[in-house]
């Protein structure tokens, strides 16, 4: 089972508000105190605080986490 609250580098999340480019799907490139995260539309890369990722997520499309758990 997935943890609330965790999230790993490689995930894929959407978040509620699109991206100037029309996107809405990113890639976690660092997580921490600010999160990293690659647009998977137009390919930029921004930097936001952990609390604003929070708040704007939608939902995690696709965590690492969950595969690496299937393969122990
Ligand atoms: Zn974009």
């Amino acid at each position: 089972m997935k943890q609330p609250g965790k999230y790993f580098v490689g995930d894929q999340v959407r978040m509620k508000k699109p991206h100037p480019c029309g996107g809405t799907d990113w890639e976690i490139l660092r997580v921490g105190m600010d999160f990293r995260l690659k647009c998977l539309t137009c390919g930029r890369i921004i930097l936001i605080p952990r609390i604003k990722f929070e708040k704007g997520l939608k939902k995690v499309i696709s965590s690492v986490f969950t595969e690496y758990s299937a393969e122990v």
